[in-house]
């Protein structure tokens, strides 16, 4: 099974990626992980990222598909693989298209964990403040029971901190922005979009019966070899 999760910065996309990977017993690919992972290695591939990165380029896509087409043909890679910040752009997209025809692998199925613009601002703004009694959260280190509702009203909680909530509101805006052609690329096609705003578990499980038909379609064409 190939597997494109995309979400926005604080949809919960590392938790299900994990939960993913254990589950399918794949590995989960970050492009941010793989890079590092090149540049570390000091390898031809990562050199070039690095010298890209210190004149403050971005890495090109030719690039990072080069990485990508290494990182997948390990071995670990065999029963499928998960995707996680790939593709970035319609260019990885359409390459992507191309390596996995090339290749014979199932079509990737793509998921999308969305969840309301307020409620990643709330999730990934550190301080919180109930709406209702005013009393403070902080997601990092005094977290309400339940995600964004507070534990003495159950009334919804707020960003405190306007400066965070801008800078969150500027990420993904930028995120939106960057991933809209992608996600366009791949509607009508393996596309789910998926209510990420929902406990860890329900998300999971969603995303897992989604994929099932397709495991087991995977599971029976790789049976006769
Ligand atoms: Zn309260």
């Amino acid at each position: 099974v190939v597997i494109l999760l995309f979400g926005p910065p604080g949809s919960g996309k590392g938790t299900q990626s994990r939960l993913l990977s254990a589950k399918f017993g794949i590995p989960a690919i970050s492009t941010g992980d793989m890079l590092r992972a090149e540049i570390e290695a000091g390898t031809s591939l990562g050199d070039t990222a690095e010298s890209f990165l210190a004149r403050g380029d971005l890495v090109t896509d030719e690039l990072v598909n080069q990485m990508l087409v290494k990182r997948l043909e390990q071995p670990d890679c065999d029963g499928g693989f998960l995707l996680d910040g790939y593709p970035r752009t319609v260019q990885q997209a359409a390459f992507l298209d191309h390596y996995v025809t090339e290749k014979g692998l199932p079509t990737p199925i793509v998921v999308h964990l969305d969840v309301p613009t307020d409620v990643l601002i709330r999730r990934t703004s550190s301080r919180l403040q109930c709406s209702k009694c005013h009393r403070i959260y902080n997601i990092l280190h005094k977290r309400p029971n339940q995600s964004g509702i507070c534990d003495a009203d159950g009334a919804p909680l707020v960003a405190r901190n306007d400066d965070g909530e801008e800078v969150v509101r500027g990420r993904l805006n930028g995120y939106r922005k960057l991933t809209g052609p992608v996600l366009a690329h791949y509607t009508g096609g393996n596309y789910y979009p998926v209510d990420g705003n929902r406990s860890t578990e329900e998300v999971f499980r969603e995303i897992q019966t989604l994929l099932e038909p397709a495991v087991a379609k995977s599971a029976n064409r790789n049976s006769p070899r």
